[in-house]
């Protein structure tokens, strides 16, 4: 699969995925890399034969059962296979997006049906497109949706979504809708997406003052005049952005409804981020292969509460979670266990010094209270920077575990891609 499909012609495109068979095979292949592997169950290097008349492979010593759709978009689907690639294809070959009624007509399917595959190659199509962005940064917001006759315009009128935008300049995209514009909504968003120290070029509204505290190097773009003198300190790659997407998501699909707008927007910023991409079918493609955002999360949690049980000694779940850790591993994930001592012990101190704190208060012994109350904050400190250091690897799932005590309970999950 190292072609270039971009610009991949229907004829090349049959060649590639003929039948059903030959897609499975190919979900296989980028999941677990193809027939002969290593058995995740009896680890023997062994053949896994495929089932016939299910979309299902056997491994030759252990007779252990692999689906490759399992934990996919396509994970029970009634759709032929053969179909759901062309869909896919489709996706890939499109500027504007591939609307319902569009799909409904190539693959031969209801509309109903059509409208539930699109939307899964959208929440395929949106899978690792949460990058932070560095360099030199526009951001702005926006009004999408249906405008009525006689309605109100602009800020204000109801039947909009508000967007947020942030922009790399040269880079990458990422639009999120929010409820409003307000600091509350729009902040966050910047803290994630944005690496401190980045140019950040906003125009002078009142949500963005803070920015220069928060550590980006703001520069504000006054739109009324004298543009031309700003050098560049400018948001016309986001404004350009608006347009495009506006035209782009109207243009294809007749309604948009909040509910989905996301996935909408993770399309077209999937568009724009895989613009010089030559394989943008493998993309689209290789992310349909992946466990759903969804089926990592479950995955995340159950593995979470498995390993809670198997600590507090109630029940021991090791086979369980190894083969939990083996799926995500498969699937580039990490899995780290930070149930450490260490932060047991942690955890203990904080508890006494607060003891001795109380104790020290009620004997009027304040300049110890004072030192007390200081080491207690050091330790909540240290505390929340082992959480917060957790947090910064690369699809990395950690867990802190410790015991569930009064106020703190150190039972956690992160996700990163
Ligand atoms: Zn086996």
């Amino acid at each position: 699969m190292k072609q270039k499909t971009k610009n991949l012609s229907f004829g090349q495109f049959r060649k590639l995925f003929p039948d059903n068979d030959v897609c499975l095979g190919t979900i296989l292949n980028m999941r677990y890399g193809g027939e002969n592997l290593d058995c995740p169950k009896c680890k023997r290097k062994t053949v896994y034969y495929r089932i016939k008349n299910r979309k299902c492979y056997e491994c030759g010593e252990c007779s252990n059962q692999i689906y490759p759709l399992a934990g996919t978009i396509m994970e029970g689907t009634t759709t032929e296979l053969v179909l759901w690639f062309y869909a896919m294809y489709m996706f890939s070959t499109s500027k504007n997006g591939v609307s319902a009624k569009e799909l409904e007509r190539a693959i031969g399917v209801t509309y109903k049906t059509a409208w539930r595959i699109g939307h899964k190659i959208r929440e395929a199509m949106g899978k690792g497109e949460d990058r932070i962005m560095k360099g030199i940064i526009e951001i702005d917001e926006a009004l999408i949706g249906g405008a009525v006759r006689g309605g109100k315009r602009g800020w204000g009128a109801e039947n909009k979504t508000c967007l947020f935008g942030i922009i790399e300049r040269g880079g990458n995209v990422k639009v999120t809708p929010v409820e409003n514009r307000e600091r509350v909504n729009i902040m966050p968003l910047v803290r994630k997406h944005i690496e401190k120290g980045s140019v950040v070029n906003s125009d002078e509204f009142k949500t963005y003052h803070t920015l220069g505290e928060e550590g980006y190097d703001h520069r504000t773009v006054v739109h009324s005049k004298y543009q031309w003198a700003q050098g560049e300190n400018y948001t016309n790659s986001i404004e350009g952005y608006w347009s495009n997407l506006k035209k782009s998501i109207l243009g294809t699909h007749t309604y948009v409804s909040p509910k989905h707008m996301q996935k909408y927007l993770d399309e077209f910023d999937f568009r724009h981020n895989h613009r010089n991409n030559e394989v943008i079918f493998n993309e689209i493609l290789k992310r349909a292969g992946m466990m759903t955002d969804t089926q990592v999360e479950e995955n995340a949690w159950k593995l979470s509460d498995l390993y809670h049980e198997t600590i507090i000694g109630k029940t021991d779940h090791e086979q369980e979670i190894s083969r939990l850790v083996e799926q995500l591993k498969q699937e580039g994930y990490r899995f780290e266990l930070l149930h450490s001592d260490h932060i047991a012990d942690m955890y203990d101190r904080l508890q006494m010094v607060k003891r001795d704190k109380s104790k020290a208060v009620h004997d009027n012994w304040f300049e110890h209270a004072s030192n007390l109350r200081d080491e207690e904050l050091r330790l909540k400190e240290k505390l929340e920077e082992l959480v917060y250091f957790t947090t910064g690897k690369d699809r990395t799932i950690n867990f802190i575990c410790a015991r569930e005590q009064d106020e703190w309970i150190w039972k956690q999950r992160f996700i990163f891609r």
